[in-house]
This record gives structure tokens, sequence and C-alpha cells, in this order.
């Protein structure tokens, strides 16, 4: 589509921000609004606060200064003065000259010397006087003026963009075709299509700043709540296409109960029965179950998931247990083998991991294949080897919230046969309306209780120099019989650990393009490998030295000649083989290693109560997530348990606030809704590898609300017996919702 003032060249670059059609271009909308029908003067300011002033240059100087260059611009109003300051901005000498028209927008502050008032490194813009074209000035002069994020360069700056919207919306008028029912925006009370557009680039007179900055007027809402309601939409119905495919109808006979019951350790929790009857109950349905079954660290969700994968295996089915890293496929390979020992049956448990030999991996592939195996563990390895089952009627997929990973596995059974049930577990903490939309298609169940007898956690935050206290209450602990867990940030080197090591290549390598932590290591530490060959060995103390991290390698060596000297000290980190894990694991397990050092490959579901302390070095490095994953780690049993934050001199004030938010509480919940708000939803879970949708206009966090209201009308929508659109505007929605979710989500697979 042709749009004036965009030429090819520009369109390329626009396409490289994502904008490729004037649509998209209609939904960047303005970050922020600049009053300029009422701007504020500059007797009206507060040191502190944030604002937009429009005033005169009066001067404008370019300081050397010894350190850096400084810009000092003067604007003036009547007797009182403005200026405003920019470091290193040399490029500024020469823009402004004096009798100029400025708007700046920034932090109001004090200035030490003179009454007068200051701003560094404000937002500015050279307003148009007479000599600039009509237009110009009609879009920034005298009214609420939309400010965007630049699209690249000062060519595609705000200015530019004003002006392309502000045309696309005129030679547009009347023709924005509506994408919503009628009955619905009349239900809801929303503005049509256009108008919001129109409105939310170019605010009528009087719209409330207040309003416009928080993305509240009746335009905004409008346009987010068309967002998600094509999300919920398409939630809905790929729920409601998997109902009706075939699937398996478990009998949960007598004797399968009593299965059950020969292996079950402990009386489960009222929260565990209570999901464990919402899973068996989709379990005998005939149609295929999609659950999700979330609890906090230690709520007991491997038991639930154990059970139900004995209602499949006593069905005749296979069951399939995948686990995000080998260490905790091969525990909980270690701990059902160990619980259906007590079973008067003999069932035959496998374990499939990537650095399993390739002869044992073909053993367990043909067990597999030929269905003698019949409950199945392993990681990602299960999807990468192609193994193919026989019977496959339960998969469980365990710490995972990745869409990708479910959709694949439907690959695995033999073609014509029935849908297999698939329950995916949490500890991640979802709050409920980020749970609503990442998983929208998935019914949900919450472990909201922790089994009985647990003590709280104690955690402290405990800075570097006082190390020596710590290893001392290690020691304390470990002479009373418990165990610890010391986390250090990286393996050997600076660039060099990350859990992802544990995942296949595939997986890591998708993680490193989605993540600009990982796609800084050199490719080649993305790999998998051995701890020879692939991975030149670094000196430990060297590289961590370097860049001031220590790493667990080395902190193993001296910890080991050192502050623990005479415990048993083991060493865990992703680059051990899968042996090697095992049997460290199992040590471990078994209290003949006392202090684990170890990297957050440790992070998510080990399991040994009997480790009461965890200490995690460089805390300031660890997200609030993955710190709460942590400190799961211990306080599974009866005795009490201690998190341990080691920090540097330098924590972030984020940092600060994230250990904070850690001493403070133990709630996994209100942790997650912490760190969304400290962090956005993105940032959680990781956009791109979690399959999360990125929103053009919504943000889950500010606009839960609105998402509860386009799960209401998805539903409503998809219904015929409740659908209230006449036929031409259900085809625009289907329509609109195959492109929007095709294109923006990529989540619409085919069948
Ligand atoms: P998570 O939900 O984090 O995966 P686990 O399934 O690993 O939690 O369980 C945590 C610990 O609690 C394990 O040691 C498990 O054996 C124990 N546990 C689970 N359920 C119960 C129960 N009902 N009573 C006593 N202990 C339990
Ligand atoms: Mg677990």
């Amino acid at each position: 589509m042709y749009v004036r003032g965009v030429g090819p060249r520009w369109a390329e670059m626009l396409s490289a921000k994502g904008i490729q059609t004037a649509e998209d271009l209609l939904y960047h909308l303005p970050f922020r609004y600049e009053d300029r029908q009422h701007p504020r003067s500059l007797d009206e300011l507060q040191p502190g606060e944030m604002a937009s002033v429009i005033a005169e240059v009066r001067g404008a100087i370019l300081m050397r200064s010894r350190k850096m260059p400084i810009f000092e611009l003067t604007l003036g109003q009547g007797r009182l003065a403005l200026k405003c300051l920019w470091f290193n901005a040399t490029y500024l000498d020469g823009k402004f000259n004096a009798g100029q028209t400025v708007a700046v927008y920034g932090k109001v502050e004090a200035s030490r010397s003179t009454s007068n008032f200051k701003m560094i490194q404000p937002q500015f813009e050279v307003l148009p006087d007479s000599s600039d074209d009509a237009e110009t000035r009609l879009l920034e002069v005298g009214r609420i003026t939309p400010v965007y994020e630049s699209l690249g360069g000062s060519r595609l700056a705000s200015r530019w963009q004003r002006k392309v919207i502000f045309n696309l919306l005129e030679s547009s008028r009347g023709c924005v075709p509506e994408c919503l029912p009628e009955s619905m925006l009349a239900r809801l009370n929303l503005m049509d299509r256009e108008a919001a557009l129109r409105e939310v680039h170019f605010p009528p007179e009087g719209t409330p700043p207040a309003l416009l900055q928080s993305w509240a007027t009746p335009a905004h809402r409008r346009l987010i709540f068309e967002e998600l309601f094509f999300l919920a939409l398409g939630s809905e119905l790929k729920r409601r296409r998997l109902r009706e495919r075939a699937g398996i109808a478990f009998a949960t006979s007598d004797k399968v109960r009593e299965a059950i019951r020969e292996v079950l350790p402990f009386h489960p929790t009222a929260a565990q029965k209570r999901t464990l009857g919402e899973i068996v109950s989709d379990m005998r349905a005939p149609s295929p179950m999609r659950r999700l079954l979330q609890g906090d660290v230690g709520s007991g969700k491997t038991i639930v998931a154990l059970q139900a994968m004995l209602v499949a295996i006593e069905n005749g089915y296979q069951a399939a247990l995948m686990a995000p890293t080998e260490i905790l496929a091969t525990q909980h390979f270690l701990a059902a083998r160990k619980l259906l020992e007590r079973s008067s049956r003999r069932y035959r448990i496998v374990l499939l991991t990537g650095s399993l030999d390739s002869d044992r991996k073909r053993l367990n592939r043909g067990l597999i294949n030929r269905g003698e195996a019949q409950l199945i563990i392993g990681t990602h390895a299960l999807i990468e080897e192609k193994v193919e089952f026989d019977r496959l009627g339960l998969v469980v997929v365990d710490e995972q919230h990745r869409f990708g990973v479910v959709q694949r596995f439907r690959m695995m059974k033999k073609p014509n046969q029935a849908e297999p049930d698939m329950l995916v577990m949490t500890a991640t903490p979802i709050p409920r309306t980020l749970a609503l939309s990442l998983y929208g298609d998935l019914d949900v169940s919450v472990l909201d209780e922790l089994p009985p007898g647990r003590t709280p956690i104690v955690t402290r935050r405990v800075p570097d120099e006082r190390a020596d206290e710590v290893w001392d209450f290690v020691r304390k602990q470990v002479k009373l019989g418990r165990q610890a867990y010391v986390v250090y940030p990286v393996i050997e080197g600076p660039a060099d650990d990350q859990p992802e090591l544990d995942f296949p290549d595939e997986l890591a390598e998708s993680m490193a393009q989605s993540n600009e932590k990982h796609a800084a290591l050199p490719s080649k530490t993305l790999r998998k490998g051995k701890t020879s060959g692939l991975f030149p060995k670094v000196d430990p103390g060297a590289a961590g030295a370097k860049s001031g991290l220590k790493s667990a390698v080395a902190m193993h060596e001296k910890l080991r000649k050192g502050p623990l000297a005479g415990l048993r000290i083991g060493l865990m980190h992703g680059r051990l083989d899968a042996d090697e894990k095992e049997i460290i694991m199992r040590q471990f397990q078994r209290g003949e290693i006392h202090v684990l050092v170890a990297t957050t490959v440790i992070e998510v579901g080990v399991d040994v109560p009997n480790a009461t302390v965890m200490v995690v070095e460089h805390a300031e490095r660890f997200g609030l997530a993955q710190l709460h994953q942590l400190r799961g780690r211990v306080g599974r049993g009866a005795a009490k348990s201690y998190c341990i934050l080691m920090t540097g001199q330098r924590v972030s004030e984020v940092g600060e606030k994230r250990l904070n938010a850690l001493v403070q509480t133990q709630d996994g919940f209100e942790l997650a809704e912490l760190d969304l708000s400290m962090r956005g939803p993105g940032e959680f879970f990781g956009t791109r590898q979690s399959g999360m949708p990125g929103f053009r206009v919504a943000d889950l966090l500010r606009d839960r609300e609105l998402l509860e209201l386009a799960k209401v009308e998805a539903e409503r929508f998809v219904d015929p017996t409740t659908c209230d659109g006449t036929e031409a505007e259900r085809a625009r929605v289907w329509a609109r919702l195959k492109d929007a979710w095709q294109r923006r989500y990529g989540l619409v697979e085919a069948g």
C-alpha cells in the first residue's frame, strides 16, 4: 500500500521494525503526549516532577570541560529561565537559534546557583515557526501533540511519524473497516475503530492528560480491547477444536485405585486430592486433556503427576514425563523407580536424555517403541531423538511454559491413534490473568497448599565481606546433619554457564536468538558437550577473576581447600555428562555430599528434603523468579531452612528491590506480581521462548480487566447460540483473526 511520505527506502527501514503495513503504522501508538495547548509555565514547576515546557531560546553554548563536553541551552519565559543540559552532545552545537520556540520534556531539578530550574538531558523539539509549512504547525503547536518512539534515526523520528500518520488518517477517512460487531461495541460502550485510531494519535481538545498518559481514554480502551479480544478468540477456538478431536477415555476402576494406593508414600494434601480429581476427570472424558497444573515450589506436583501417569499405565497406555534439565529428569527417574518398587506390579521405567551413550539410547528407544517401557522419563531428547511410542496415553511436561513442546509431542504418537492427554506443570507462579493469556487454551488446576510440616525459610542478605560467617554457618548446619547448596552464576568463566546447556542444541540456539544475554555468548558455548573436547579448559581462577565473577568451578576448589575444608563437597553444572550428574545427584540425595556447589542447573525441581541451606553468591545477578526457584530447593523438610543471598558492593536500585522483596515474602504469587510490575511480562517469561504473544497496544499488567472482558466476549462470540453478530460481521471477525494470529502471534497451527 502506498502511504504518502513513505518511500521504498523508508519502507524497508520500517519493515525492519516490524511495521509492514499501513495498519501496523496506525497501531504504533504515541508513547506519550504533550499538552501544547496549555503548556506549563516556568513559575508552576516543582522540583522532582516530569514536566513539559514550551519556552523561547535565550542562549545556547557548548562547554568543553575537562571531563566531557556539555551542551547548555537556556530557555526563557518572562524573567524566568530554565537551563537544559546535555552531556557529550556536541551534535547539538548550532541546532538552536535565539528566538526559536522549543518544547522540552524532562525531570525538573532545582538549580544550585540560582532560583531557576534545570533539566538534565530532556527530550526536545524545536517548534515550527511561520516559515514552516502549515501542516507541521497544525500538528505540533497549540494542541495535544503525540510523541512517538523513533523508528530509526532522526528521519523516522516523532515529527515524521506525526505527519505520515496524520496523512494516513486523512486519506482513509470513512474507510477504516470496523472489525468488531456493532452489538458488541454497543454492549461494551466502545468507540468505533476509525474514531479510536484518530483520537489515539490526535486526541481531541480537552482530553484529560492523566487519561492519555495511562492509556485509559475511550480510544485507547477500544484498541486494547480489540487486541485482547482477538487473542482470547484464538485461544477459545483452539480449545474448542481440540475438544472435538478423538482422545482416550481412561477408566478408573478399583484396580487402578489400588495400584495408586500401593505406591503413595504419604497422605496427599487436600489440594493434591482436588487437583488430581480435576486431572482424572479430564482423563476419563473422551476428548484430549490439556491441563496446566500450577503450584508454587515445593507444593508437591510430582506425586500428583505420577498418580495420573499410573492411571494411564494401568489402562494399558504409556506415560511420558519430560523435564527441562537432565538433572531433573534423572531425579524424577530415580524417585519414580524407588516409588514404584513398592508396588506389587512390575512397571518398566526408562530414562532418555541427550547425553546417554548411544547404545543405551538405542536400547531405550526400542523399549519405548515396542511398548515394553510403560513409564518414560526424559528431557527434550524425547522429542529430539524422534522416539515413536507404541501407545502414548499421557504426556506430562514438568516445569515448562512453552507451547511448542506440547505441539510437537502430538507428532510422537502413531498415525491414527487417539490424541494423548497432556498435563503441563509449572512452579513459575503465573498471575491469573497471565495464565489466562499464555495458556488460554489450557484448563488450569492450582495447587494452593503446601504439604504439612514445613517451616518458613529464613531469608537473609549478606554482603560479601561477611562470607566467613556464612561458611561457618554452613559448617554448623552440616554438623547438625544437614546439607547445603552454594550457587554461582557461571561454571568457569564470565560468559560461560547457562542452565540451558542442559537443553538440546536447537533449543539453546532459539533461546540465543530470543535473548540478548544468550546472544552475547559465543555460539560455541551454547553447544552441548562433554567436559573435554568442545570446551577448551579455562583456568578457573583467571577467567573468574577478570570479570570479578566467582565461578562454580573455581569456588568449588577454593571452598574445598579453605573455608569448608574437611566437608564433603560436590560440584554440579550443566557441562557434566549424564552419568556424572546422576552419580553426584545420587550422592547428594543419600547425604554423602554435604555441600553441593552448583550453577543454576539445580534451579528447578531438585528435591532433597535434608538440604536446609541455600547460599546464592552474586545474588544480584539473578532474576526474582530464579531466586525464588533456587530458594525453593530448601524448606522441603521439617527442619528450619535458610536462604542466604550474598552480594557485592554494587547492586542496582532494581536489584535492591528484588532482594528485599525476597527477604520479605516467600509467596511465589506475590513475587511474580512484583516481578511483573518491575520488568513487564515479556521479560518475566522471555517473550519468544514462552510463546508469549507480543502485543501492539495491550499490556497484560495494566489491562487485566479488559482481558477478562475479552475472554467473556470471545466465548460468547464463538458459541452460535450466544453470538449476536451479523453474518457479515462474523466473516470479518474470522478473517481478521486468521490474519492477526498468524502474523502477530504465530500461534495458530494447522489442524
Ligand atoms: P514441586 O511442586 O516443587 O515439584 P515436589 O513434587 O518436588 O514439589 O514435592 C516437594 C516435596 O514435598 C517432596 O519431597 C515430596 O516428596 C514432598 N511431598 C509432596 N506431597 C506431600 C504430602 N502430601 N505430604 C508430605 N510430603 C509431600
Ligand atoms: Mg517439581
